[in-house]
């Protein structure tokens, strides 16, 4: 269950939430209690990250700015609990059909050991009538508990397989509820999320993450000469680039039109910027047909802003960072990768 909490346990978070609850202008209801009981409780680092930001800013969290808080960070993680509980309930029908193959086995068994000594009686001097009936009436009830528990057997696995088939489409219904769906990659949304997670994670002193934004140069130039499906083209080709480049624990995003973006937890800002060049050069060199003549175009570039997190910056003022530093990039001439300075953008 996602909370349990005693009485008492519940009570305080009651009592601390109501306070912070009354401060915002949303309306009173259950949504809102999840969201400020999950806060005071400290059960979802990336939402209360969230929520101290948009307080350090001097939000007031209105009706609006809940339902988007309880969307993207309460909602979602409900998903994981659905998925748990798919693994929780698939275990104990695993167990029940052991069980049931077992019994089965047993009533087999009991079986077996009932025929050999009704043969064996046949073959004494002279069973008596009662003693007979008695017997096959016992193997006729033994044979209908082999059929029972063998059908038994086969609902439960034909339940096991269901809830399988559910769990692969709560975990697709989750993949494509964070992916982009012209590239395959995150969208904003995944991204975010990966980023508040990355950040409410930190521990003083540990190596920070960065981050990587790049953007398609002249990209409007592309459509207006062959055309929005060729854009497309080119968008997944770039994507492509960039998900050969990244690695285990790395974000790669579609963050916007012809925007990309990666964070890289634990990178300091060298690596990053070694990363971004590398992919500015493959990008650089590759070489993408035309729809209609096959004919290759002229390269495509990408030009990039780099930041690496610092300790006390929000989300945001990162994301601002290393948009000014690409920014640069594009005011610099293009196709070049521009490091964000410390100071706010
Ligand atoms: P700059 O070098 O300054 O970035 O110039 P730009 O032309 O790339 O930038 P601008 O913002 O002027 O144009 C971006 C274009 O990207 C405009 C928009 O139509 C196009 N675009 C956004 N999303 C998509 C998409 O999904 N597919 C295609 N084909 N085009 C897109
Ligand atoms: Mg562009
Ligand atoms: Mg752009």
């Amino acid at each position: 269950m996602r909370y349990n909490d005693s009485i008492e346990q519940s009570a305080e978070f009651l009592r601390l939430a109501l306070p912070l609850m009354s401060r915002q202008a949303a309306a009173l209801n259950p949504l809102s209690y999840a969201i400020w009981y999950e806060y005071v409780a400290g059960i979802n680092p990336a939402l209360q990250a969230r929520v101290d930001e948009l307080i350090r800013d001097d939000h007031v969290l209105d009706d609006a700015l809940t339902t988007e808080l309880f969307r993207r960070y309460v909602a979602d993680i409900d998903r994981e609990t659905a998925q748990r509980v798919g693994h929780d309930l698939q275990k104990v029908m695993i167990d029940v059909s052991h069980s049931a193959a077992q019994a089965g086995d047993k009533a087999g068994e009991f079986g077996t050991a009932l025929q050999a000594w009704s043969t064996g009686m046949a073959g004494t001097s002279d069973p008596s009538a009662t003693a007979k009936i008695h017997l096959t009436s016992l193997l006729d009830h033994t044979r209908d508990m082999q059929t029972s528990v063998a059908t038994l057997k086969d609902r439960l696995d034909d339940s096991q397989r269901e809830i399988e088939e559910l769990r692969q489409e709560v975990d697709r219904a989750r993949e494509a509820a964070l992916a982009d769906g012209l590239t395959g990659l995150s969208n904003r949304r995944g991204f975010d999320m990966a980023l508040a997670t990355c950040l409410a994670a930190l521990v003083p002193g540990a190596q920070s993450p960065s981050l990587l934004i790049a953007d398609i140069d002249h990209f409007k130039h592309v459509n207006d000469c062959y055309g929005h499906l060729f854009g497309d083209k080119v968008i997944r080709a770039v994507a492509q680039v960039l998900r050969d480049n990244v690695k285990g624990r790395d974000t790669a995003a579609r963050y916007g039109g012809e925007e990309f973006i990666i964070l890289l937890p634990n990178t300091p800002i060298e690596g990053a910027q070694a990363l971004a060049e590398q992919i500015r050069v493959m990008v650089e060199r590759c070489r993408i047909r035309r729809l209609d003549s096959h004919e290759f175009i002229e390269s495509v570039t990408l030009s990039f802003g780099v930041a690496c997190y610092l300790p006390g910056e929000t989300a945001e003022e990162l994301l601002a960072r290393a948009d000014k530093a690409l920014y640069a990039s594009k005011q610099n001439g293009r196709n070049r990768v521009s490091v964000a300075g410390p100071e706010a953008a």
